[in-house]
């Protein structure tokens, strides 16, 4: 297959913003395709040559790049350097150069798909001294033998930031539209749900078809998509939800952790599948120890611990253990404890679909308990008054709220999706208008004044699990201080793009574009409805989006959460309708 048409699939997709157009795209292009090329190409959609949670990445530095272009195109570094500095990607700047060379060019080999996924494999592979160097002599060889497009989307994959706007729920419309029916669609998507795996997904379907996709099972290995929690405005309407009876645990304040655990080998992912399991290799440890049996996915809540006292500690001192650097010093000082909520694999079955109760005591023995890993603290409660009390309970014990977990036959895990099996009732509740947003960071306005010179505020988006889209909710300039005003450019600039993102709905017109990547969390005042923000457009009046009044940053960077984990459009929504329920 050659990497051209491959590559012209992609400006194809890059030129509209319409998730119909690039679903029909995308099939058009899937059909007939071996089902191992169909997995290469649906990681190189994402500028990628494996799943997201594999451990090493592209990642080139875009100086290493511009040298690969410099040597391809004939044109000398300076001058592909200040082409960059205006372009502000090295995809555009290889496609202007490349193609201003290629007539002069005789000794092209056509790239295949097959020698581009090589190429890449040796650059992701290449270790030692001297690997820079052999990097920029294997990509600017693939450059060499590229036409233009080519060459734009082969810097994009090395650099690690494609941009062509297939999201993953488009590319499992597609999937769906090709190779089976929308019916199927949530099977396919739950499958991909339970692995993490697209490519996987896309190769099993193609060979096996959809009864191969319902064969698919979580894996020791490969991360989960996590189960969320819906929210409500108070304990009585929770209550009145799980039809008058449910588990209710502590909602503690930690990080959550999923951990793959067997004998000999232990992975701990966060809630966006990062692999943090240096970061917690203590709880790993013990977690190896403790099991009881050989192989086990369990999800818990790493909390930090006073040494002293035993107290449970706020959030921020858990996040000490996400450095890079002094991460010894930080798991010597602040010791962790999990406290598991949930088993979702065990000795070679997958648990997912039993319901909780038959989850909790499979958990609640699979396990020696001790000071580092022990369980949640659950009760069953039965009306409202007992749920008061076990929620005073937990914040006496310094949570933040309660879970409550449906007890009903239905009440399996459901990988990557959000409901009303789980509620999460916070102490926030009880003492603003709203909880807090965690929201992605889509665009900057710069600053006057004092500001002068750096980022301003901030243009802000909530996530539409519909559509793949981030639709903004509120240009936020309040709560940053000055420490923040200037770490701002060292955590944006890496996402900036020169225009806005097609997946970005907004009716403001930032100075800078970011791609979503970076999650603030921002409290405000109430939600209202705007003319300029696209959250729930629509849904409420026909021409007004749902945006957030008076925000304010609280201080917090969800690094824990991707752009995909923001606060939903659904979320939002529902708070707003909230805001005129006699909950609050
Ligand atoms: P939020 O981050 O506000 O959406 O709340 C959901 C998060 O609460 C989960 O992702 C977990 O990290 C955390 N959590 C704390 N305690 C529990 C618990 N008992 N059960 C499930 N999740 C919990």
């Amino acid at each position: 297959m050659l990497f051209s048409d491959i590559a012209d699939t992609f400006a194809k997709l890059e030129s509209t913003s319409s998730r119909l157009e690039m679903t029909s795209i995308l099939a058009d292009f899937f059909k007939g395709l071996e089902p191992s090329d169909l997995r290469d190409i649906i990681y190189l959609s994402q500028g990628k040559l494996h799943p997201d949670f594999y451990p090493v990445e592209l990642g080139m530095a875009d100086k290493m790049v511009l040298r690969a272009i410099a040597s391809a195109s004939g044109f000398k570094d300076d001058k592909v350097e200040e082409m960059w500095l205006k372009e502000g990607d090295t995809g555009t700047v290889a496609e202007k150069l490349i193609s201003g060379k290629k007539q002069m060019s005789l000794f092209s080999q056509p790239l295949t798909l097959k020698s581009v996924v090589s190429d890449l494999t040796k650059i992701e592979t290449s270790e030692g001294k001297n690997s820079q160097e052999a990097k920029v002599k294997t990509l600017s060889g693939m450059l060499h033998d590229s036409g233009p497009t080519e060459a734009r989307y082969i810097c994009r994959i090395v650099s690690g930031r494609m941009r062509v706007g297939a999201s993953a729920m488009t590319i499992l419309d597609a999937l769906a539209q090709c190779y089976a029916d929308k019916e199927s669609r949530p099977e396919i998507e739950r499958a991909f749900n339970v692995t993490c795996d697209m490519g996987l997904v896309g190769e099993v379907l193609a060979k096996d078809g959809m009864e191969g996709v319902r064969n698919i099972q979580v894996k020791v290995g490969n991360p989960i998509k996590v189960m969320l929690a819906e929210r409500l405005p108070s304990l009585g309407e929770v209550i009145e939800k799980m039809d008058g009876r449910c588990a209710m645990e502590f909602k503690y304040d930690g990080m959550r952790a999923q951990a793959h655990i067997t004998k000999d080998s232990i992975k701990i992912y966060s809630r966006r599948l990062e692999n943090l399991t240096d970061n917690f290799f203590d709880v790993g440890e013990r977690l190896m120890q403790n099991l009881k049996g050989n192989e086990a996915i369990i999800e818990g809540e790493c909390v930090a611990i006073d040494p002293d006292t035993g107290n449970m500690l706020p959030f921020q001192m858990v996040t000490h253990r996400r450095r890079k650097h002094g991460l010894d010093s930080a798991i010597r000082d602040i010791p962790v404890r999990i406290f598991m909520f949930d088993i979702l694999y065990l000795d070679g079955k997958d648990l997912t679909n039993l319901p909780y109760e038959e989850r909790r005591n499979i958990l609640s023995q699979a396990f020696d308990m001790d000071d580092m890993v022990t369980l949640t603290t659950m009760e069953i409660v039965e009306d409202e008054t007992q749920a008061e009390s076990f929620f005073d309970k937990a914040i006496g014990a310094k949570c933040e709220g309660v879970m409550a977990k449906s007890l009903s036959d239905a009440s399996v895990y459901r990988a990557g999706s959000r409901g009303f099996l789980w509620i999460k009732y916070k102490k926030d509740y009880h003492e603003a208008l709203t909880d807090t947003f965690d929201l992605a960071v889509v665009g900057a306005f710069y600053g006057m004044g004092k500001r002068a010179g750096k980022y301003g505020a901030l243009l802000m988006a909530a996530y539409d699990q519909d559509t793949g889209d981030f639709c903004t909710v509120c240009k936020l300039g309040t709560g940053f201080d000055d420490a923040f005003l200037d770490a701002m450019p060292a955590l944006l600039d890496s996402t900036k793009v020169k225009d806005m993102p097609t997946n970005v709905k907004t009716g403001l017109d930032p100075d800078v574009w970011f791609e979503p990547k970076v999650v603030l969390e921002v409290a405000g005042a109430d939600l209202t409805l705007s003319p300029n923000h696209k959250a729930a457009y629509g849904w409420v009046k026909d021409d007004a989006g749902i945006g957030i009044r008076f925000p304010r940053y609280t201080g917090r960077v969800r690094d824990d959460k991707s752009a995909e984990q923001a606060t939903n459009v659904s979320e939002i929504f529902d708070m707003y309708e909230m805001q005129f329920s006699d909950g609050l």
